[in-house]
């Protein structure tokens, strides 16, 4: 190479001197995968693991961790305690640790049937396969639930909570739930997916850890993957769940987390919007003489109304309900609509419209179907920020 280029390649190798300006208003993105020790020395103490500092993005990286620290804070809101997070790569990434970190073989997991498909999944193909015994049932119907957790165990017992859950939005007593757990030792898990720390806090209502698909409402604008598990115990969040994640490799990365952080800042406006939206929703089609049943927990006609109000600061944007008769029904329902999207996802800024029985729980077995109220017909829509007439209006047009 010429003379001339002598310092080329090295130039381009390295990489430049940011010169220090004034403060970044926003959150940079912190995309390296590696930091720098200024000396040995240096290196060693960091490596033994002093808080706020950094080797390895997989082991933690500052975008990723401000991030956790923001949404464990909004966990805990309000109270007195002080809680860790753990962004991960999925919301399954954030079940799978949260799993991993607490049970072994000869453990059990006590767990309701109308989980989100890929956690039944996840319970029955990896922990069963591993030793972990999977028991599911109706954790609402107190019978059932006072067997199940007061049974002699050799091993620790877990209890798996979604509330509300997929897709006919059954609640759950979160604290009377954990009250008997605690009673009997075990410790309880909650994806709070569906509800959001705005609306629902369970950490305060005594779970032990809480989980969330940021994917869905957190990030809200379906541009982003991700996961975060929550909890007050340092200890099993920084130490426990760090440690597996930092092997496993299911930790975040600095563009989700960044657009995580994004999200979060319109939480509230959002949340606040698409739940008033979901509101009139159900009040609206439930008079129409298309529509047989609607599930919506903030209807007094809803099971769980009663739960949601004592432990819920508003009823959700998420609503599922009847059409016609049968599958055909409900096919040619979703076919017709311009406005709502056929897609199998939620909590986005726009109206997203499922049918459980050919998506979300077409593998799932009919009898299993059938006792959670999955019928052929039902529909489920996650409410976006459009204009209560405009989606009314889909509606009734593709009912016609
Ligand atoms: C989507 C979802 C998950 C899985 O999250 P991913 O980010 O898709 O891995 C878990 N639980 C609930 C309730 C969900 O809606």
């Amino acid at each position: 190479m010429d003379q001339r280029f002598s310092k080329f390649e090295t130039l381009c190798a390295q990489d430049p001197k940011v010169s220090k300006t004034t403060e970044a208003h926003k959150s940079p993105i912190y995309a390296n995968s590696t930091f720098k020790f200024n000396t040995v020395e240096e290196g060693v103490d960091i490596f033994l693991n002093q808080p706020g500092q950094h080797v390895y993005t997989r082991y933690g990286n500052p975008g990723i961790e401000a991030v956790a620290h923001k949404i464990a804070q909004l966990e805990t809101c309000g109270s007195e305690l002080n809680a860790f997070g753990q962004l991960t790569s999925s919301g399954m990434a954030a079940l799978h640790l949260s799993i991993m970190a607490l049970v072994k073989s000869g453990d059990r997991i006590i767990t309701q049937g109308n989980l989100y498909g890929g956690t039944t999944e996840l319970l029955y193909k990896i922990f069963q396969a591993q030793g972990v015994d999977i028991i599911t049932g109706d954790v609402g119907d107190e019978l059932f639930f006072e067997k199940q957790i007061s049974q002699k165990w050799p091993g620790n017992t877990i209890v798996l909570l979604e509330t509300p859950a997929n897709p006919t939005l059954q609640c759950l007593d979160i604290s009377d739930i954990c009250t008997k757990s605690k009673a009997n030792n075990a410790q309880v898990i909650v994806d709070n997916t569906f509800a959001t720390p705005l609306l629902q806090q369970p950490l305060l209502l005594g779970a032990d850890l809480v989980i969330h698909s940021t994917t869905k409402y957190l990030h809200g604008h379906g541009l982003s993957t991700g996961g975060v598990i929550i909890g007050i115990d340092h200890s099993l969040i920084r130490s426990k769940i760090w440690e597996c994640m930092k092997l496993v490799g299911s930790n975040s990365n600095p563009f989700d987390a960044w657009l995580i952080n994004i999200g979060l800042k319109t939480l509230v406006l959002r949340m606040q919007k698409q739940c008033s939206t979901a509101h009139e929703l159900a009040y609206l089609i439930i008079q129409h003489p298309k529509i047989k049943t609607v599930f919506y927990p903030g209807l007094e006609s809803h099971p769980s109304h009663s739960i949601a109000k004592k432990q819920m600061n508003a009823f959700g944007a998420m609503i599922s309900f009847e059409v016609g008769e049968t599958l055909e029904d409900a096919m040619q329902f979703c076919n017709k609509l311009k406005l709502c999207s056929i897609a199998p996802s939620l909590g986005e800024t726009d109206t997203m419209v499922l049918h459980p029985a050919t998506m979300s729980h077409l593998k799932v077995a009919p009898e299993i179907r059938a006792h959670y109220g999955i019928t052929d017909n039902l529909i489920r829509m996650s409410i976006g920020l459009e204009r209560t007439e405009d989606i009314f209006e889909d509606i009734c047009s593709a009912l016609k």
